[in-house]
């Protein structure tokens, strides 16, 4: 979407809402610890900007999301890494959300990291547990660990995505980026 599109007031709804589970996941552990390491940091950063978050939004919200920190330490540990993603500064490259396979092929998280895709990386038993948590149907949460334990990360998002959109008629073509995910959620809404 472009910039500019999306407030920083409007993006833990949009996320909940619309987004992939990786970047669900991102941004609940982001509320839940006022904190995200960097890879996280970089991953759901770049993909809040691919929806439409302008730099300053994205500043915005950084700043009220760190919450437990002041703002001088904000802007002295944070601010340049939300401009960095921007091109703002440093090599001053302006830089794309990751698709899914850079995800699903980076370094994994380690046990306090929570980048990366819950289709690849969360254990079968977590993943399972949020699958439930979302109100996923037991054959339905069957099928998509099956495809997770085949490897076939992208096409157990894929199914994710058509069994949390029944009101979708049209196939989705397989999910291959994250915000591909978030678009095609939302503009069923505005169907
Ligand atoms: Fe995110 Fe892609 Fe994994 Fe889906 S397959 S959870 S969009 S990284």
């Amino acid at each position: 979407a472009a910039s500019g599109t999306v407030t920083a007031s409007q993006v833990d709804s949009l996320v909940q809402r619309h987004a992939p589970l990786c970047m669900r996941s991102l941004c609940d552990s982001l509320k839940l610890d006022h904190h995200l390491k960097h890879d996280g940091r970089l991953q759901y950063g770049l993909f809040i900007k691919g929806m439409g978050l302008s730099v300053d939004e994205a500043l915005m919200y950084w700043k009220s999301a760190f919450s437990n920190i002041t703002l001088d330490k904000f802007q002295k540990d944070y601010a340049y890494n939300v401009r960095y993603n921007y091109g703002l500064e440093g090599k001053r490259t302006n830089y794309s959300p990751y698709s899914c396979s850079k995800i699903i092929g980076n370094n994994p998280p380690s046990a306090t990291e929570n980048h990366g895709c819950p289709f690849r990386h969360f254990s079968p038993s977590n993943l399972e547990a949020r699958l439930l948590r979302d109100n996923i149907g037991r054959t339905h949460v069957d099928q998509i660990l099956q495809l997770s334990r085949d490897r076939h990360y992208q096409l157990a998002c894929t199914k994710h995505f058509e069994v949390t959109h029944p009101q979708d008629k049209t196939r989705q073509d397989p999910i291959e980026h994250p915000n591909q995910y978030y678009e095609a959620s939302k503009s069923l809404d505005e169907e």
